[in-house]
């Protein structure tokens, strides 16, 4: 593909330095449709990033849409704060009737704010709050946000600069794998716990994602999720995970820890919640977790009600009948196990995932960042993850065709090959 010189002056004198994913795109996005952007020059783009995990059901779903649209138009409530609307109690009945009750899951809803770091704001204070404790055990390579208590549970070295203020209450343990593979999991996490003199304050929670994708799509084994189980059981902690990115279909089920058979004391979930990038976020938890008083935790934008209105078309469609759904993202990601198999050879030292969330890890770490930048140039959007963004993650929509999947795997393909 040949790419003109986009007009990115406006970004670069007034935008802030801060911003990352242009730098790495370098065009200007115009339009977007399933699977696919379009820039003002009218290239295409197969989109393998999916809105960072926030568009499962690809660009501009046609159902979702005309919900929205339908919605819009007559003039239903846009902003609400908290208050009770039609679209949140249409959304709250779908969730529990569609979501929850099939899966007898217990949750209460809370509605925390727009984005995901929100939502585990809230669910770390209310850890803290039911347990009277202010220590939070987070893992090695965990992403969970950008605000301050996210922040201090995230592992990211320079993320956790950004904050400028000692990140405290977090204590990291390894994650699963993240020794040697030989020393029995939790083996120093619960001589800690054990250990009057270890320095560990008796932790409130621990939060975990099932598979760690900012971290490097790092997958936890069902093995270690249930042990991770007991061990807040025999400690009295409260077990939080972090389905933000993961949630929504990602590794193949609604919720990424359905797998593992275990039921979190409380859930974040946030990104693909709203199936069309809207911002909307969820934390949910046991109902005798509920100790908040009116208001405790509050903000303006908690009620994002279009935002109600595609999440609960989303779920109509395509989780209605869940083992459809799942069987569909099983499928696609047994597509994309056969290319990375096929790249296996190519100077990959792993490749890894669940569902449709894969990362391709390479022995030279600056590959991954060569290959998402040849995949872009030959009209492939894909990110990489990881401390030291060493791994290529592949997150495309679950609604990707296994024609535009093959396409997109096609030219990972050969980006990995044309960077050797
Ligand atoms: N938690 C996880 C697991 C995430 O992947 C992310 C974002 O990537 C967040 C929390 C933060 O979500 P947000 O960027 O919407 O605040």
């Amino acid at each position: 593909m040949t790419i003109t010189q986009p007009d990115l002056s406006i970004f670069e004198s007034l935008e802030s330095e801060v911003r990352s994913y242009c730098r790495a795109w370098p065009t200007v996005f115009d339009r977007a449709k399933g699977s696919h952007m379009y820039d003002e020059d009218g290239h295409q783009y197969l989109d393998f990033f999916a809105g960072a995990g926030s568009l499962n059901y690809g660009h501009n779903n046609a159902v979702l849409k005309r919900a929205l649209v339908d919605y819009l138009e007559r003039d239903g409530v846009v902003h609400g704060l908290d208050m009770s609307t039609t679209a949140k109690r249409t959304f709250l009945t779908s969730f529990q009737n569609i979501v929850l009750r099939p899966r007898s899951l217990p949750y209460k809803v809370m509605f925390p704010g727009p984005t995901g770091t929100n939502a585990v704001e809230a669910a770390l204070k209310l850890a803290r709050k039911v347990k009277g404790r202010e220590s939070i055990v987070s893992f090695t390579n965990a992403f969970h946000g950008m605000s301050l208590g996210s922040l201090a549970v995230t592992g990211n070295a320079f993320k956790r600069a950004g904050a400028g203020i000692p990140l405290v209450h977090g204590t990291p343990m390894p994650f699963d794998q993240y020794l040697d593979g030989k020393t029995p999991d939790f083996i120093w996490f619960e001589r800690l716990l054990a250990d009057q003199g270890s320095g560990l304050n008796q932790p409130a929670a621990v939060i975990v994602e099932t598979v760690q994708g900012e971290g490097g799509v790092n997958v936890a084994r069902v093995g270690w999720l249930r042990r991770l189980v007991e061990v807040c059981e025999r400690w009295d902690m409260l077990l939080i995970v972090d389905d933000i990115q993961m949630g929504c279909g990602r590794t193949g089920t609604f919720f990424s820890f359905e797998e593992a058979g275990i039921v979190p004391d409380i859930v974040t979930v946030s990104k693909s919640i709203s199936g069309y990038g809207l911002p909307m976020s969820l934390c949910l938890f046991k109902p005798e977790l509920d100790v908040w008083e009116p208001g405790e935790h509050n903000g303006t934008f908690r009620g994002n009600n279009p935002a109600f209105v595609t999440a609960t078309a989303a779920l109509e469609t395509y989780w209605a009948d869940s083992s459809s759904m799942e069987k569909q993202i099983c499928a696609r990601g047994e597509q994309v196990l056969e290319a990375l198999t096929e790249i296996r050879t190519e100077g990959c030292k792993e490749y890894r995932g669940r569902g449709l969330v894969w990362g391709l890890e390479f022995h030279d770490k600056q590959r991954a960042n060569r290959v998402a930048r040849r995949a872009f140039e030959l009209g492939l959007l894909i990110e990489t993850s990881g401390p030291e963004s060493e791994v290529v993650k592949l997150l495309p929509a679950l609604t990707i065709t296994p024609e535009e999947l093959d396409d997109g795997l096609r030219i990972l393909v050969r980006a990995v090959r044309e960077t050797a």
